[in-house]
């Protein structure tokens, strides 16, 4: 059975990092894991080809040679996802879709998938192959169990050429012990965070260093640090342990901010290999905190945290959130003066959204708030499907004053002195490779001679080199970050009027 594995295109969003791969000649940020570890499963006689829409477009050949078409991805990639769906079965392709987007819009995709295999794919996907091999297979297969992940297979990353990417997805763990109304991952995923064991991890490691994989690699669990236990006294131990004759690795995460009340775990953390973690701030505003119910986030001192986690040697990268209802006309101007105080660089801001599933969704759609019954899955394109308290309008002006200031060459630019001078680099580098230096090259010209930033960016330079010239290499990639920021704000945000 030939099978394409079709991973849809991102559009151009803060996360997709289009503007900044261009610096390191990449079309895309990531192969797809969830699809590697699809065709990780299927029948030892099937043939599977990998079909990433970042990279390369899907052509008459591919279709004629597939027999099926398995399709994966996330919410921002619907539309593609779609026009690749409907491609398929014009060309007479059998599709079978799964992962996030489709468990949770089902029925917008019902035109062009012929078999759904939604939820956890451990638990589905051997019910529809068995199926399939007795000429049975239904049209949708969905369970509410969760998987022991301790049976995932290793991801195919010999599906993958490495060359296009820039950094390479793992997970460790699904599910999270919090309970964020508007966070879709527990309603996905639950609230038991289930491990894979270091043996598996160190295999996948393993797998991709042997492809010759030198690069970061991204920890994709949405709370790292949501099993304690098995994360100090099993995965990071390994980890320290197999980077010992390895070079080139380093990784980054999502953690939730108590992260910043162990020291211990941090500095394991950096001793492993992390660099960066990604953590959901949301908001500086207690009340709004308390109504998200976001408790880990109540009653800190979170720049006094963020700064921790930057001297222990993670930079920390932050999510932030206007609407809430209990937000007044203020919490623009807090959040910027948030953002800018503790040195966020990257500081993803966005409308507050209800998905699907979520605690806040139920509870918007209680009380008629909701205006569609899906989000866009771009967290910063200023767009929202629910009803706020504040106006819409002065939500909207206020948010994109916000982005304004924070993405604005001066402002960005002083965040990032902010950040360099408080932290601590990791004794972990990934060597500078030919990429590295033609992408610094490319920033000269881009960013130094025509860049509406070239002053800041000249000035970052120096700063760098005279003051802290271990994180030159950082201080190009932050800057090379910043303008991909901008670009994505002014192309979209400003553009639509948020
Ligand atoms: S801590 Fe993060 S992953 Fe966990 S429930 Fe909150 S938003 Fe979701």
């Amino acid at each position: 059975m030939n099978v394409l594995l079709i991973y849809p295109e991102f559009p151009d969003t803060f996360w997709s990092f289009k503007h900044a791969l261009k610096f390191i000649h990449k079309k895309s940020s990531a192969p797809p894991l969830g699809l590697l570890t699809i065709a990780a499963s299927l029948p030892a006689d099937w043939t599977p080809r990998l079909i990433d829409l970042n990279q390369r477009a899907l052509t008459a050949k591919d279709l004629a040679w597939a027999d099926y078409a398995f399709i994966s991805g996330m919410t921002v990639q619907r539309q593609s996802a779609h026009a690749a769906a409907e491609r398929c079965r014009e060309a007479g392709v059998k599709v079978v879709a799964g992962g996030a987007l489709f468990t949770i819009e089902q029925a917008q995709f019902e035109d062009v998938v012929d078999h759904f295999v939604l939820n956890e794919g451990e638990l589905t996907l051997p019910m529809f192959l068995d199926d399939l091999a007795h000429d049975r297979a239904q049209h949708v297969y969905t369970t509410t169990a969760y998987a022991d992940i301790h049976a995932t297979p290793t991801p195919r990353w010999d599906l993958v050429d490495f060359k296009h990417y820039a950094t390479v997805h793992i997970q460790y763990s699904r599910g999270c012990p919090f309970n964020c109304d508007f966070c879709n991952v527990t309603a996905l995923l639950g609230h038991r965070p289930r491990t894979k064991t270091s043996q598996q991890i160190i295999a996948e490691l393993d797998g991709i260093y042997r492809l010759g994989w030198r690069g970061p690699v991204f920890f994709v669990d949405d709370n790292l640090i949501g099993n304690q236990r098995t994360l100090r006294t099993d995965l990071l131990p390994a980890l320290i342990e197999w980077r010992k004759d390895k070079v080139g690795i380093v990784f980054n995460t999502e953690a939730s901010i108590n992260l910043a009340d162990d020291e211990e775990l941090m500095q394991q953390m950096v001793r492993a290999g992390f660099n960066t973690v990604f953590v959901g701030i949301e908001t500086p505003d207690e009340d709004s905190l308390a109504e998200c119910s976001k408790k880990q986030n109540l009653k800190r001192d979170l720049v006094a945290d963020v700064k921790r986690m930057q001297r222990a040697g993670l930079e920390v990268q932050a999510g932030f959130i206007v609407g809430f209802d209990s937000d007044t006309a203020s919490i623009f101007q807090r959040q910027i003066d948030f953002i800018q105080k503790s040195g966020i660089v990257t500081a993803m801001v966005g409308l507050l959204q209800a998905p699907p599933g979520t605690q806040l969704y139920e509870r918007l759609k209680r009380e008629g708030r909701l205006l569609v019954d899906r989000i866009s899955g771009d967290n910063v394109d200023g767009t929202t499907n629910i009803i706020p308290h504040m106006n819409l309008e002065a939500l909207h002006a206020g948010y994109r004053s916000i982005l304004e200031y924070i993405y604005a060459p001066r402002y960005y630019y002083q965040r990032c002195k902010t950040f360099l001078r408080e932290y601590k680099p990791s004794p972990i580098q990934v060597p500078l490779d030919f990429q590295y230096i033609m992408a610094f090259f490319r920033t000269i010209v881009r960013l130094g001679i025509i860049g509406k930033e070239r002053l800041q960016y000249w000035n970052l330079l120096f700063w760098t080199l005279f003051n802290r010239p271990r994180l030159f290499p950082q201080a190009v990639t932050l800057a090379i970050y910043g303008y991909h920021f901008r670009l994505v704000y002014e192309r979209h945000v400003q553009k639509d009027g948020g």
